[in-house]
């Protein structure tokens, strides 16, 4: 290709997320953006992961629309069979730097950073904030690097604040410092307990090895030419301002699943499922009264015990509200480790007022007429598509961020109530209730405001529309 040529060539961006559902989905989301601005993208995923977009999603149909768009497969390093969910899910952070970056790195130089007759060399790395062996390919190879942070920004501040919090012997927790309020994390003081933090911080040691590669990732994040963050300034202004006095060139560019109806008129819903939606939950709404329903999912990667379930199940049905449950096939574990089928009660039990599904549209169940709250584990894509939808919620975070956006939703946003580290049915019975019908108009008033404040920020001249064409402009300057 002569020069000439090539200069009339877009951008073209490789995207590189962490391979689980949560980080996937909006990295899915920015690059259709991209290719809606033109840009050349080169999305890098596991076999697995790719296997089961081909099956069950929307992926393939909605980038077969733009010719710029390509996937590249990698392994992940762990066999089919490898349940990639609780506990097991840290493997991840293992085997993704160990086997799935040399393998990149070797295919990257091989296919000359996927240059092709009609694309450049790649131009500029979009990775997950949490593979900082991404950021070292592009350090090494003179490529601008761009982190994206799929978790909260408040989670995000937590996380870089580890530092800080270790030297004032915040962490480890002493006595019963799991109610003891941090002073350690620039505006969180007077909410934020030691039970609030990530939950990597529930540790007695202070060298926990896990806890020191957690920071070591999140401050080398300030290597990059940029971060991305799926938020957006009315919700986490604050908190970005105090990440700015770090990382100044932030784009708070969310809620990214958002922004389509504002920039596509094609209007594609991307679905990037990992399991197959079970759309027939979409007919028992729609035969059921306006907010009466109450969702509940844990997401991806949670587990749950068959005591813990049973608790929920009688919370949900003592409730006496009804409720549209997803139990995933892999999400009952056993002590030793192995899979539980859902208990035979729990599934003739429901059916008088409830539904029971293995994975869901979680988007358009949120926005349907019928649901009237959430019960979640506070996952950040969760936490932003029922602010969007404007449903309350219910937290009973697992792990990791979730513990820091629940304490949001209940604390700060004032948006649903935290269960934090409870599991109890009457706990549960009792929360279920506040939100449905004692602290209904209350809650459901200022998620609604604040829905409207995140469609205006993806709406034309909004914070994240604005962000999001700034990056653009930014990516762009990469190749003049
Ligand atoms: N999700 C879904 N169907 C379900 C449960 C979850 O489509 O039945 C999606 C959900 O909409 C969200 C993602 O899976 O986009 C889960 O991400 P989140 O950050 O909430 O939690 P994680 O799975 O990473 O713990």
């Amino acid at each position: 290709m002569s020069s000439e040529e090539e200069a009339k060539l877009p951008p073209h961006v490789l995207i590189f997320p962490l391979p689980i559902q949560g980080h996937l989905n909006p990295m899915l989301n920015l690059a259709q953006l991209f290719c809606l601005s033109e840009f050349h993208v080169t999305f890098i995923v596991s076999d697995f992961i790719h296997r089961r977009l081909l099956n069950h999603t929307t992926v393939p149909e909605t980038f077969a629309r733009y010719p710029g768009f390509q996937f590249r497969t990698v392994s992940d390093g762990l066999s089919d069979d490898h349940p990639r969910a609780g506990q097991k899910a840290l493997d991840m952070f293992s085997s993704v730097p160990d086997v799935m970056g040399p393998l990149f790195k070797k295919m990257m130089i091989h296919e000359d950073f996927f240059a092709s007759a009609s694309r450049r060399r790649v131009t500029c790395i979009v990775a997950d904030g949490v593979l900082s062996f991404a950021g070292d390919f592009a350090e090494e190879n003179g490529i601008p690097l761009v982190y994206f942070r799929t978790s909260s920004g408040c989670s995000f501040w937590t996380y870089f604040c580890i530092t800080e919090l270790l030297q004032a012997h915040e962490i480890p927790f002493v006595g019963n410092g799991m109610d003891q309020l941090i002073k350690s994390v620039p505006g969180m003081e007077g909410f934020l307990r030691g039970r609030d933090l990530p939950s990597f911080c529930r540790v007695n040691n202070p060298n926990d090895l896990l806890l020191h590669n957690l920071n070591d990732v999140t401050r080398q994040t300030v290597r990059a030419h940029a971060t991305i963050l799926n938020t957006f300034e009315d919700l986490e202004g604050k908190i970005a301002s105090q990440i700015r006095k770090h990382i100044p060139r932030l784009y708070t560019i969310g809620p990214l699943h958002a922004h389509l109806k504002s920039r596509d008129t094609e209007k594609t819903i991307l679905s990037g499922s990992f399991w197959a939606e079970d759309r027939n939950c979409i007919n028992w709404l729609n035969g059921q009264p306006l907010k009466s329903v109450i969702y509940v999912s844990f997401g991806s990667i949670t587990v749950v015990t068959r005591e813990q379930l049973l608790e929920f199940w009688h919370g949900l049905v003592n409730s006496g509200q009804r409720f549209l449950w997803v139990i995933r096939p892999d999400s009952i574990m056993g002590k030793d480790g192995e899979n539980h089928n859902i208990p035979v009660e729990l599934t003739e039990g429901t059916k008088k007022r409830g539904y029971l599904v293995g994975w869901a549209p979680q988007a358009e169940v949120l926005n349907h007429q019928a649901i009237g709250g959430f019960l979640t584990h506070s996952g950040w894509n969760s936490t932003l598509e029922s602010i969007l939808a404007g449903v309350p919620m219910i937290c009973w975070p697992y792990c990791a961020d979730q513990m820091v956006n629940s304490r949001f939703v209940s604390e700060v946003w004032n948006i649903g109530l935290d269960m934090k580290d409870t599991c109890d049915k009457l706990i549960i019975e009792n929360a279920i209730k506040e939100v449905m019908e004692v602290r209904k108009n209350e809650f459901l008033e200022r998620v609604e405001d604040m829905a409207k404040l995140a469609k205006m920020a993806v709406g034309e001249g909004g914070s994240s529309y604005c962000n999001l064409d700034d990056l653009i402009e930014y990516i762009k300057s990469f190749i003049i």
